[in-house]
């Protein structure tokens, strides 16, 4: 088979059913509630999943509860942060994402996202600040089983790396790209996110993609034209 004899559609379902046998599959269930998922992402910008759940943990035993987060000092919610990237900005997003929510819904929850349709809660989960296309695909797909496709750096890696999507498709882009060529469906979709998601950390890394154990090799394009060929070694 040659990478390129295959359309995108056919290889990003080939790519799915590849990885399905590869990887585990896994059921969707929630894990955490919809704000936790939310501050939770906010505060994983450019940091380990170590230090973010240690920067809401000790949040949440500082100021106890969201409405003391949000009446919280500046400087004092960015210092219970500060395992986090960036936490001088991180703070003043964080309230001012809860101040929206109080303002809007009389209490702090997103809870009535799940009975909102996809692209109306991307619409309102994307107005807030510090929530891009990532964080709220993935909060509605993980907790409202909606189905949309995160793109993480991974998933954007392999997919690009493989030619599920063109070289100069942006990572905001690809959101939809994929999401057209794959089931509309939120448990395949979910699979789908976390199996890229592996599958970059574990074998098709940043430097150095480990192409002789990757079972994507017959239909990628980066093996078919670069490492084939010897072109980049040191990739
Ligand atoms: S063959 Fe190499 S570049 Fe292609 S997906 Fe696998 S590890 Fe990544």
């Amino acid at each position: 088979m040659d990478a390129h004899t295959l359309t995108p559609p056919e290889k990003t379902l080939l790519t799915h059913q590849l990885l399905n046998g590869a990887y585990k599959r896994l059921t969707l269930d929630s894990r955490r509630s919809p704000m936790h998922e939310l501050i939770s992402t906010m505060l994983s910008h450019r940091t380990t999943h170590a230090d973010e759940e240690k920067a809401y943990h000790t949040m949440l035993e500082r100021f106890g509860d969201w409405e003391g987060v949000l009446n919280a000092d500046p400087g004092e919610l960015a210092d219970a942060i500060k395992t986090t990237r960036y936490p001088g900005q991180k703070a003043p997003q964080i309230q001012q994402t809860l101040r929206i929510i109080k303002e809007e819904q009389g209490e702090i929850s997103i809870d009535f996202l799940k009975d909102m349709p996809e692209d109306e809660a991307m619409a309102w989960l994307t107005r807030l600040p510090g929530v891009g296309l990532k964080t709220a695909t993935l909060l509605l797909l993980f907790n409202f089983k909606k189905p949309l496709l995160p793109v993480d750096t991974h998933v954007f890696r392999v997919s690009q790396r493989v030619g599920l999507i063109g070289a100069k498709v942006t990572a905001n882009k690809a959101h939809n790209l994929l999401l057209q060529m794959l089931p509309k469906d939120a448990v395949e979709l979910f699979n789908f996110h976390k199996h890229l998601f592996w599958h970059g950390q574990r074998v098709c890394t940043f430097f150095s993609p480990k192409c002789e154990a990757c079972v994507l090799r017959g239909i990628c394009n980066y093996f078919h034209d670069v490492r084939e060929k010897g072109i980049d070694q040191a990739a």
